[in-house]
């Protein structure tokens, strides 16, 4: 079968569209899935460079994402990419992405992009035959991901004012769709305000280009001194201090990555004194897997899409999300 692949870490020239990657079998509790379309998340940049404590195998098949034919059957189904053992305590607890032998398909098992996958039972959801099949392939890591930071970690209000660094990258569109969803009031940022205008289109309310303002500052002027309840942070080292210093009193700040570096610092005083909650946030549950997945099969949180590239521009595919240039998500079609 084809599968976009890399044998070694390295720049976009180490993927290698293969065909004769063999047909995986299903074993007990498992299904297959006949691929039609994949999407690929920053994660599948990480992975191609490498990242540390992370092996792969050689023709290690690469993406998280995708919609498919379940092998034997009519049915389209979405995959949910976190991989859980469903006996330790955590699995116990129903909170599959804090097990402790969570694994990520594409990063820690074999990825998504390729003509046939295997998943555990648990991992699909059946959705409707009309369902836009770029959208159902780019829906489920970063709505899952967006879903539990807004609704299960920071638990925002239609009352409250969120800010989203870094509008553009699908967990951030998501997290905007979510959050206007909830009713709250949302502040986007980017450098970018041919991004800002399209994210006023999907109805954020205040927009700033942190290339050309100071997004603390400005979010205080523009709030009475204020700032916002909620922050939205997957940026990371760049964005962290921008973050906290837009942060009002009793704020919480979710964070659910760091794709422009780890290290952040923080004065522990002004934690207490304005008494913020830093939550973390990885994936979703099993319940939430099922909550997002009812969000598609009403068409709801559909994401935007970006562009749609064959299989066979894989490398294109890759090169479009590294350039940053996109606005929501790229999409690889893997069957028709
Ligand atoms: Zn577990």
């Amino acid at each position: 079968m084809r599968a976009l692949t890399i044998s070694a870490h390295g720049g976009l020239d180490r993927l290698e569209l293969r065909d004769d990657m063999p047909i995986p079998e299903a074993g007990p509790g498992e299904v297959r899935v006949r691929v039609l379309a994949a999407a690929l998340n920053h994660l599948d940049l990480f992975v191609l460079r490498g990242l540390p404590g992370v092996t792969i195998t050689p023709r290690w098949v690469v993406g998280a994402d995708a919609v498919g034919i379940l092998d034997g059957t009519d049915d389209l189904v979405v995959v949910n990419p976190g991989l859980s053992d469903g006996t330790c305590e955590y699995c116990r607890r129903g909170e599959q992405s804090l097990c402790v032998n969570f694994r990520l398909m594409g990063e820690h098992a074999p990825g998504t992009i390729a003509e046939y996958i295997v998943v555990p039972e648990r991992n699909v959801a059946r959705i409707p035959r009309q369902t836009p099949i770029p959208e159902a392939a780019a829906f489920t890591l970063t709505t899952l991901t967006a879903w539990r930071m807004l609704v299960t970690r920071a638990k925002i209000r239609p009352d409250e004012q969120i800010l989203i660094q870094g509008i553009g990258g699908g967990v951030a569109l998501s997290a905007l769709q979510i959050a206007k969803q909830v009713g709250a009031r949302v502040w986007v940022t980017s450098s970018s305000d041919e991004k800002l205008a399209r994210a006023r289109e999907l109805g954020a309310d205040e927009t700033i280009n942190y290339r050309t303002t100071d997004v603390a500052r400005e979010i205080r002027a523009r709030t009475g001194k204020r700032g916002v309840d909620v922050v939205v942070d997957s940026v990371g080292e760049a964005t962290w201090s921008s973050s906290l210093g837009a942060l009002g009193k009793f704020g919480r700040l979710v964070t659910c990555g760091a794709t422009s570096g780890p290290t952040v610092t923080m004065d522990a005083r002004r934690l207490f004194w304005n008494q913020w909650t830093i939550l973390g946030s990885t994936m979703g549950n099993d319940a939430e897997f099922a909550m997002v997945t009812n969000e598609l099969c009403e068409q709801r949180l559909m994401p935007p899409i970006d562009s749609v590239f064959d299989i066979s521009q894989g490398r294109e595919a890759f090169a479009r999300l590294e350039s940053g240039a996109q606005f929501g998500k790229v999409v690889v079609r893997v069957a028709t």
